[in-house]
């Protein structure tokens, strides 16, 4: 999620990147989306009867139940309902995600691994560390020639969200639009500016409610990282922010929050008018291509988007008073 861990390992053969969500930096965001979180009755009589027909492919074995879709391998410690829940709804979100983005086909498809632990014990176990995240995701090329190997993971923190409709769906959000980025850009380093600032971005919309619901009511948990920043006139330029080679400069402290805050912000921008949406797909298209992303605000719409909301972010501080 926003607040994570990154680390990047290259060696002659391997590369991965790891994503991680600190706990602590979810748990405002847990209390600001369960108030505007529908429980999960939102499935249609359809969806439920598919529901059912992907538990009966459910297989147990070892603690682990375990289906496969059209693009997710999906585990979970819990039961086989839990399982063919999230199976359903990782399918539904990959459709939709990847319409709300405008993502262009994948050239080199590779389904992700996705796992929710009963426990955060048995989250740390996997990961083979005490870590406070809530959720990882991390992408792998075991060799040069080798296909990409996506995971997911992450837990139900208590026994409430061991039923699906209580499940902290964000995370998968999350998690799983990394995953939808990094499918499009292959080896490729994408910048943070656009790596996190939409799947921050992305994690808190609702998919079972319309696109009119959500930009109504889309909630920036970096919120007062955003008005400290505008107040202090410490926004950073995009063109900066794309380039900074470490994003977590201060364990996930404020000058971390800003960046995400800002990030997430400049995203919401692009996506919130139609106008904006032809340099959404430009900085995307940048952004997996291998790109530097320095020329697109150097001039031009880029240029003139980010002065926009600049603008934009400054006249609601004055309106603030
Ligand atoms: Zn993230």
């Amino acid at each position: 999620m926003r607040a994570l861990t990154q680390t990047f390992t290259f060696s002659c053969f391997i590369i991965s990147i790891r994503i991680s969500i600190r706990a602590f930096l979810l748990l405002p965001l847990i209390a600001v989306l369960a108030a505007s979180m529908p429980a999960v009755e939102c499935w249609t009589g359809e969806q439920l009867d598919e529901i059912r027909s992907i538990q009966g492919h459910v297989v147990a074995k070892d603690g682990l139940f375990s289906v496969t879709t059209s693009h997710y391998v999906v585990r979970s410690e819990i039961d086989a309902r839990f399982t063919a829940e999230l199976a359903r709804y990782l399918e539904l979100f990959d459709d939709q995600a990847t319409s709300l983005l405008m993502l262009p086909a994948v050239a080199a498809p590779g389904m992700a691994v996705v796992t929710v632990f009963a426990s955060q014990t048995d989250y740390q176990k996997s990961l083979g560390k005490a870590t406070r995240s809530r959720g990882q995701f991390d992408w792998l090329y075991p060799d040069e020639t080798s296909p990409a190997r996506y995971t997911i993971r992450t837990y139900a923190a208590n026994l409430r969200e061991r039923d699906f409709r209580n499940f902290f769906r964000p995370i998968i959000n999350h998690e799983t639009t990394h995953y939808l980025l990094q499918l499009r850009a292959g080896r490729r380093h994408i910048p943070n500016l656009v790596h996190e600032g939409i799947a921050t971005y992305v994690q808190a919309w609702d998919f079972f409610k319309p696109t009119s619901w959500n930009l109504a009511n889309h909630c920036c948990e970096f919120a007062p990282n955003l008005r400290h920043a505008v107040d202090a006139q410490e926004v950073p330029s995009m063109s900066w922010l794309s380039q900074v080679s470490t994003w977590d400069v201060d364990d996930f402290g404020p000058q971390t929050n800003t960046r995400y805050a800002c990030a997430e912000s400049f995203i919401a921008y692009l996506l919130g008018d139609d106008s904006r949406k032809s340099f959404f797909k430009r900085l995307v298209t940048a952004a997996t291509g291998g790109e530097s992303l320095r020329g697109l605000f150097a001039n031009g719409a880029g240029s003139v988007i980010e002065e926009d909301w600049r603008r934009c972010l400054f006249l609601s501080s004055e309106h603030r008073g």
